[in-house]
Parts: C-alpha cells; structure tokens; sequence
C-alpha cells in the first residue's frame, strides 16, 4: 500500500462529541503485567504532509483523525470511537474486547486544547474514530480489525499518523512522548500509569528497581536515562518529579508515584498496551511512550470533570517536559 500526499484528505471536521455509551466502568486492555508481542507488520513510511497543526486530517475512509501539533507532545485516544458505520461488521474474535473508555476522546480534545492554552504550542492529536466493536486501535493488526480485511488499511493509516507526528516532535525538539490516554473500570480511583513494567517489578524498593532493567527496558527508557534535570531513572518513573508523582502532588492519585510506589498484590493494574509497545522507547529510539488508564469518578464522568482534569495533566505534562526533556 502506498501512501502519497494526494491521498491526504483535508476534512473539516465537526466535532459531534459523542458519549461512549456508558460502558466507562468496565475493564479493558492487556492482561496485567504482560507486554504485548509486536509483530512484524509492515508500516508505510511516515507521509511529509504538508500538515497545518491545529487542522483536522483524516484517512479516506474517515475513521482516524490526526491533528498535527507544534509540541513534541502526542496525545491517542485509541477508544473513545463512536463510530458504527452499518456496512463494518463487529469484531468477532474469542478474545476481543469491545467495550468503549467512555469519554476519552472528549477529554483527549480538552487536554490538547489545555496544553496550548498554557503553553502556546498544541500536541499531536490522533484518534480512533470508530467502536471498539468495530476496531481496537491499541492492537496488533489481526486483533485490531478482528480479521476484516478491509480494516487493515485503517490500523496502517492509524500507525502512519501516529508515526507523523512522532517525527515532527523529533524535528521540534530531537526527542519526544507519547500518551495513549485510556479509562479503567477498576476498584480503585486512581491513575494507572503504564510503562511496560509489571505490578510485582514495580513493587521492588528503588535500590532493586535500579539494579535491574526495568526502566532501560521501559516504554520511557530514553528519558529514564537522560532527564535534563539529572534525575535518577527511577525518579523519572516514581519520584516526586514523575509524571505521576506530579500529577499525584496535585490531587490526583497515581500509580506509580512517590506517594503510591505500587500496585498492591492483587490491586487491578494496567502496565501499558500496544501502542506503548510500539511507540515508546522500549525497542529504542528518542520517543517515549506512557499510558495513562484514567478512573472515571471525578476524572472523565460529566464535562466539568473532564475539564478539570484536563487542566491539571495538561499542567503536569508541560513540567515533565521541561523538566525532563528540557523543553519550554
Ligand atoms: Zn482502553
């Protein structure tokens, strides 16, 4: 399949922001403590654009939209799609999860808009479209169009997007992160921060942690080892100045943090899916990835929340880059 900027179709897009159909308390994603395979899918080359950042583009069918940014900051919202076009049929495989994270795509809007209006530069922004049922954006391909052939271009152009705008926040700052921004269901209220590090790792005390390979095999192993701030890997991952920690500072309890170092044994945790595997810095690379599992009480359940929240990971975000990445 060829990518060509003459497929590019510029789309003005009316945002019909559309609830997920209540379904925001149920659990999703990959198994807890396990990395995904990644397989040897081939991905077109990133297409060059132009792309004009605060505009929307489209693929052709319509199904994920880009909005190119100034930031070296992406935001995905892989399932927050309501898309239920009649001619897809439902993903059917034994193992799929179909089940939307309510309201994630609404706050992955908020977050962008937040950040630009705190700093001035907008995020990447790339978002699922469609239902899960119809397509999983945080799967290999085979799961992800539960077979339908027809999808396989959608999960390409999804990845193509995706790797666009990682290589514009490389040409903006010669390095950047990646947030792939999800809802849980789980008991307890509180972020989850993936990694690709597992619950019972993550409960080692620091000095192990350090001792191991946990954060030079991470999805943020880039930075965990270069902060601008000269933090120590493991601070970059639960200390104060982590991306949890901040966000735990202000009031917003998260895992890992210095004030919640771990999942309990036995506390539901997501450790980081798909597309933290893949466009993280775990296989190498000046891109970091980190998912965010977002409660929903208080967090992305009515629009006054989503826009609070928004506000305060838009905050953290712009100080974990400047800290971390050195940029302003
Ligand atoms: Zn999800």
């Amino acid at each position: 399949m060829r990518f060509t900027v003459s497929g590019w179709r510029r789309a003005v897009v009316t945002l019909t922001l559309l609830g997920c159909g209540g379904a925001s308390t149920a659990p999703d994603d990959t198994p807890k403590g396990t990395t995904p395979d990644i397989p040897g899918a081939t991905v077109p080359g990133a297409p060059t654009g132009p792309f004009v950042p605060g505009s929307t583009y489209l693929d052709p069918d319509g199904y994920i939209e880009y909005q190119p940014g100034t930031a070296p900051l992406l935001i995905i919202a892989p399932h927050g799609g309501a898309l239920l076009p009649a001619g897809l049929p439902d993903r059917t495989c034994a193992a799929c999860v179909t089940v939307t994270d309510g309201n994630t795509q609404e706050l992955a809007r908020l977050i962008v808009d937040s950040f630009a209006v705190r700093t001035g530069k907008r995020p990447h922004l790339v978002v699922n479209r469609l239902n899960r049922r119809k397509f999983d954006a945080n799967r290999e391909i085979v799961e992800a169009t539960g077979g339908n052939a027809g999808l396989e271009r959608t999960w390409l152009w999804l990845h193509a997007f995706i790797d666009t705008a990682k290589a514009a926040a490389v040409r903006t700052a010669a390095k950047g992160l990646v947030i792939d921004l999800h809802g849980h269901g789980h008991a307890i209220p509180r972020l989850e921060l993936g990694y690709l590090i597992s619950a019972s790792t993550l409960r080692l005390d620091d000095a192990a942690l350090a001792a191991g390979s946990s954060t030079t095999q991470s999805s943020i192993a880039q930075v965990a080892r270069s902060s601008v701030a000269g933090d120590a890997a493991i601070a970059v991952l639960n200390g104060p100045n982590s991306l949890g920690g901040m966000l735990a500072t202000a009031g917003v309890p998260s895992v890992p943090s210095h004030l919640n170092r771990s999942p309990a044994a036995g506390d539901e945790y997501f450790s980081g899916g798909y597309n933290t595997a893949r466009h993280g810095s775990q296989q190498g690379g000046v891109v970091d990835a980190i998912q965010i599992e977002a409660h929903s009480p208080g967090i992305r359940d009515t629009p006054a929340n989503r826009e609070r929240f928004a506000g305060i990971l838009a905050t953290a975000l712009g100080r974990y880059l400047e800290r971390h990445y050195g940029w302003k």
